[in-house]
């Protein structure tokens, strides 16, 4: 089976194509090595060092004919969309049409989207699911939302098949400051340097942390299995900033400090995305416990 993954010298992407790679998938990787980075590239894997708005992007998929497509290359920093809603637009927004406009010209059994609960901005409840009316607050959450319409549109034209993913705020290893959803890398770089720990607020707000194999599972699970949905990838469960830190406390040897701050403005209090629906229809679901997966990850930092 031959699959196409962009973005995958990435934090999700690069575990994602280790996954394929080990089961047998013959792997091409598209990234263009704007935030991925060469050592997380799997040696098995076919790299291709291209921008996912290019036309060279646009051909290799029509010579390749990749049977699944796994769409995880984009500009994630939502302090970059905000700086350069442009730059974001391009990545997310163009890059993600010319990967589609490619999909008409070669059959493809499923192009697998990885969207992000920031679609739904401020929500009005803390446990959302996917019908709850999505209206970002960020120019990455917009171009997120409006990719997924392209991707509808395309399928409603073109009948190319696809699954939506909307990830909670994913974690593990290889995971960078940067990006979405990182407070847990934060933490560990700060530990790393032994700078204390910043808590924004009371520490009190909570979110919902899925660990980056569960992420992986699903997209494997929705890639084989043709959808035209949008699913939650989530564990549906609420973790505050303190139960982070108490974790840590736990797993680090050496005696750290933490310190309150103000609440960032527009910070949600809470975000917890139900994943009843992405259970029962992928018959997929999360395998990681916080505590386990919040263990790997600190082993995986070598502090
Ligand atoms: P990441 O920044 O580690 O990975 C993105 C990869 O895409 C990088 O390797 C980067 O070099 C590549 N890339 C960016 N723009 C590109 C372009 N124009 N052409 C080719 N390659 C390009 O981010 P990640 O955390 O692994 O996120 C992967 C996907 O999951 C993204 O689509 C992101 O929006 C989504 N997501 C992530 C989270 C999270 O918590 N990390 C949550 C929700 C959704």
């Amino acid at each position: 089976m031959k699959a196409l993954v962009t973005g995958g010298a990435g934090f999700i992407g690069s575990h994602l194509v280790d996954s394929l790679v080990a089961r047998g998938y013959s792997v091409h990787i598209v990234d263009n090595l704007s935030s991925g980075k060469g050592e997380y590239l799997n040696p098995s894997a076919t790299f291709h060092e291209l921008d996912i708005s290019s036309r060279d992007a646009h051909r290799l998929i029509i010579s390749e004919k990749p049977e699944y497509i796994f769409h995880l290359a984009a500009q994630a920093d939502v302090s970059r969309s905000t700086a350069c809603p442009l730059a974001d637009m391009q990545s997310n927004l163009a890059g993600t049409i010319n990967l589609l406009d490619a999909c008409r010209y070669t059959p493809v059994k499923n192009f697998v989207f990885s969207s992000t609960s920031a679609v739904y901005g401020n929500a009005h409840s803390e446990l959302i699911d996917e019908s709850h009316p999505p209206s970002p607050i960020s120019f990455y959450g917009l171009s997120k939302l409006t990719a997924e319409h392209y991707i509808k549109l395309y399928h409603d034209t073109f009948k190319i098949p696809y699954t939506i993913l909307r990830y909670g705020n994913v974690y593990g290893p290889r995971q960078t400051s940067k990006g979405e959803g990182g407070v847990i890398a934060v933490f560990l770089e700060k530990l790393k340097k032994q700078e204390p720990l910043k808590i924004n607020g009371d520490g009190l707000q909570t979110r919902d942390y899925i660990y980056v194999q569960d992420v992986v599972e699903a997209n494997i699970a929705a890639s084989l299995k043709e959808k035209h949905m949008t699913l939650q990838v989530s564990t549906g469960e609420k973790t505050s900033i303190l139960q982070i830190i108490d974790l840590l406390k736990k797993y680090h040897k050496d005696e750290f400090h933490s310190f309150h701050a103000s609440d960032r403005p527009g910070d949600i209090k809470h975000s917890c995305l139900d994943n009843t629906l992405s259970k029962q229809e992928l018959g997929w679901k999360p395998d990681y416990s916080f505590a386990k997966g919040m263990k790997e990850t600190y082993l995986s930092h070598s502090l």
